[in-house]
């Protein structure tokens, strides 16, 4: 019996695979406040022509770049794995795989899409790069790849964050990036919120704030954002297409496929490849798993919304719990944004993808276990998907079906320890479902109407 099921680097995907191809209705465009679609014009201040084509493209498959690909052969393919210990231990007939994302340097998916954000930057001539980073996967991921291309990255740290995890920013300064804790006092977003609020903590909504004003007032910087747009869920893609050949490999193919969900790229980097051929008649099913603590795709609305908490992206037509909406401090800090990717909230509006959200103190039972059986840490936003496998392994047992599961292991939870020591010390807690201040904050929503021209 195989248990890592492992491609050649010859193997290694040629190109990204674009949902909207296949996907019955496109997304809604991202509109202006004059509720007119925001054309390209708009966002080149802050993206290179290259991946703004990428975000509007229909066309299925999209080229790797032969100098992206040279990097990402640095840890892909990543290996599939057979979770036989885990079975074992939760006596159930499925069987259970796990795609291993944790095994790029800076630990997680992100890299994939990080590395070719980078690239397309350094090819339009760009010198900088700003972005928010959460939790610090993503501020990491992205100080790596400027890094391999000579670009100068610059984080907005959430300042929760800064300070729970300080080997995450010393990662990102090992990597030559500069690290600011979120809100500051350099960006006239960054005052605004501590005027309002000086003890404020952050959140990925603000500190995107932050990052897109440098961006926007300076020729030489774009942005770079670490999931929700279309080209970062394009660019996850070679997560889902390995693991078809890998199931192949071995025979099988899944029932259900699980991925935590904070803005969708992961989701969407394992499952999309497969819904081609979900959209050609085969029957599965994709599962996007959230906390109940910010609970965006089973309790948000779908609506146009900002993509920030100040309001200077475009709206994006998404499953929201409203802008300014700040989830109360969990540990799975990738996963606490108010909104989603606009292919994943069309997807699931139509019924095609399904969410389920989980409580904290489930998932890290189900990291513990996992940890404890196929002996890697995950992430706390991996024990999401983790704990939804878990769930659906022991209704297998119950009913005695032999279903086939299939789980992203977006990171591991090396730099996550805290959250773990928390939860052995008993301090952990499932947050009730934030219900009054979700209903604060959807009444914020920006009121626009899309005109269809
Ligand atoms: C960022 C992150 C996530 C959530 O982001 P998505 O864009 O939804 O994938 C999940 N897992 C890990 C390990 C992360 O770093």
């Amino acid at each position: 019996m195989k248990t890592k099921i492992q491609l050649k680097e010859s193997d290694m995907p040629t190109h990204w695979y674009n949902v909207m191809a296949d996907m019955p209705n496109p997304p809604a465009p991202p509109l202006g406040l004059d509720g007119n679609p925001v054309g390209p014009d708009a966002l080149a201040a802050i993206f290179p022509e290259a991946l703004i084509m990428q975000e509007m493209s229909q066309e299925r498959w999209i080229s790797i770049p032969e100098e992206v690909r040279d990097i990402l052969r640095l840890w892909r393919p990543s290996p599939l794995y057979r979770a036989h210990r885990l079975e074992q231990a939760l006596k159930t007939p499925a069987k259970i795989y796990y795609k291993n994302e944790s095994v790029s340097p800076a630990g997680s998916h992100k890299p994939n899409t990080a590395v070719a954000q980078a690239y397309y930057n350094k090819q339009a001539g760009i010198k900088r790069l700003t972005t928010e980073t959460g939790a610090g996967q993503w501020g990491c991921s992205l100080a790596l790849a400027g890094q391999m291309f000579g670009l100068e990255v610059r984080v907005f740290m959430v300042k929760v964050s800064y300070h729970q995890k300080p080997y995450r920013r010393s990662m990102m300064q090992t990597w030559g990036a500069n690290v600011f804790a979120s809100p500051t006092d350099i960006t006239n977003s960054g005052r605004t919120i501590l005027e309002r609020d000086p003890e404020s903590q952050g959140s990925l909504g603000i500190a995107i704030s932050e990052a897109v004003e440098e961006a926007a007032s300076r020729e030489d910087t774009n942005y770079a954002l670490g999931s929700v747009l279309n080209h970062v869920l394009l660019h996850q893609t070679v997560i889902g297409e390995e693991a078809k050949k890998q199931l192949e490999m071995v025979g099988d193919y899944p029932d259900m496929i699980f991925a935590p969900c904070g803005g969708g790229s992961n989701f969407g980097g394992i499952a999309f490849p497969f819904f081609a051929d979900k959209a050609a008649g085969r029957e599965i099913q994709l599962v996007a798993v959230e906390p109940t603590s910010c609970p965006t795709l089973t309790k948000g609305i779908y609506a146009y919304d900002f993509g920030d908490a100040i309001g200077l992206t475009p709206l994006l037509k998404m499953y929201t719990l409203g802008h300014d909406f700040v989830p109360p401090g969990i540990h799975a800090g990738g996963l606490r944004y108010h909104g989603d990717s606009a292919l994943v909230s069309q997807l699931h509006y139509e019924g095609l993808v399904e969410a389920l959200a989980v409580p904290q103190l489930e998932t890290f039972e189900a990291g513990v276990l996992f940890a404890r059986s196929e002996g890697i840490v995950p992430a706390p936003e991996s024990t999401h998907a983790i704990a939804a496998a878990i769930r659906e392994a022991k209704q297998c047992a119950k009913t005695g079906e032999p279903k086939t599961l299939l789980f992203n292991l977006s990171g591991h939870g090396h730099f996550d320890m805290s959250s773990y020591d928390r939860y052995f010390a008993g301090e952990l807690q499932d947050y009730a479902y934030p219900e009054e201040a979700i209903q604060e904050s959807l009444k914020h929503l920006p009121q626009v109407k899309f005109n269809q021209s």
